[in-house]
């Protein structure tokens, strides 16, 4: 079932999303050529347990740390390491927080110095598709209508959705219903209702929307190695306007 948040809930969702938007604040900080994945991860941690929060990764299923970080053809769900960044890539960090018992889920994908104008395209590209979603996050819409922008956007552009990983319902956990998929016919699904809270995450390939996982069963990448994209906001559907928790 979908779980209809009171306001009460929705204000703690919100504190929780403000401290993982801060928390992205810190990372931006020390990302730069050099930096490796592990260091990301501890900064994010130590970040979010100061602000009275717990990274809400870290042991989920037995994932080992608080970030995912997931370099160019990684889809998502990277473990952070000894890896270095260097120039060139692009690193999705994905998050979340748990805080008062309420969750909140976002990623970005940084550029790591100067990337090439094709790889920020795709930067933008995904962004544009997140921002298109989250505007359709609308009470009497129906759940697909954001699956479907997402869609129109990202293959307007040459780029594929992945099909087999979507986005979720979030809460008093981190993954609730509904789940969100990043393509379909728009007027399908749920209608969405004031008080749902939607973790909204297109992921969005260069080439093939084939993924795979790595022998370490966490990392997602692409089939053809060609380059992925992911970005993610938390987002409460309102009477009005959507409310974004997470920026
Ligand atoms: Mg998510």
């Amino acid at each position: 079932m979908i779980f209809i948040k009171t306001e009460p809930e929705l204000e703690l969702i919100r504190r929780s999303g403000e401290v993982l938007r801060d928390a992205f604040l810190e990372i931006e900080k020390v990302l730069r050529p050099g930096v490796t994945t592990a260091e990301l991860d501890r900064v994010a941690e130590d970040f979010i347990r100061s602000r009275g929060g717990k990274p809400a990764f870290k042991g989920y299923h037995g994932f080992p740390a608080s970030i995912c970080a997931s370099i160019n053809e990684q889809v998502v769900h990277g473990i952070p390491g000894p890896r270095e960044l260097k120039e060139g890539d692009i690193v999705g960090i994905d998050m979340g927080v748990v805080k008062e018992e309420f969750y909140s889920d976002a990623t970005r994908t940084y550029p790591v110095g100067e990337i090439s104008e094709e790889v920020r395209r795709l930067l933008r590209v995904t962004r544009e598709a997140l921002d298109l979603g989250i505007d359709k996050a609308r009470a009497g819409n129906h759940l697909s209508d954001i699956s479907h922008e997402v869609q129109k956007h990202a293959e307007s552009h040459g780029y594929s959705v992945v099909r087999a990983l979507v986005g979720h319902g979030i809460g008093r956990q981190m993954h609730e219903e509904p789940q969100i998929p990043n393509f379909g016919p728009p007027g399908k699904g749920p209608v969405l209702r004031a008080g749902m809270t939607l973790a909204i995450e297109p992921m969005i390939n260069v080439g093939g929307s084939e993924v795979l996982t790595l022998k370490d069963k966490w990392t997602f990448v692409t089939v053809d190695g060609k380059l992925s994209c992911h970005f993610e906001d938390t987002v409460a559907v309102t009477e009005d306007e959507p409310l974004i928790m997470t920026r």
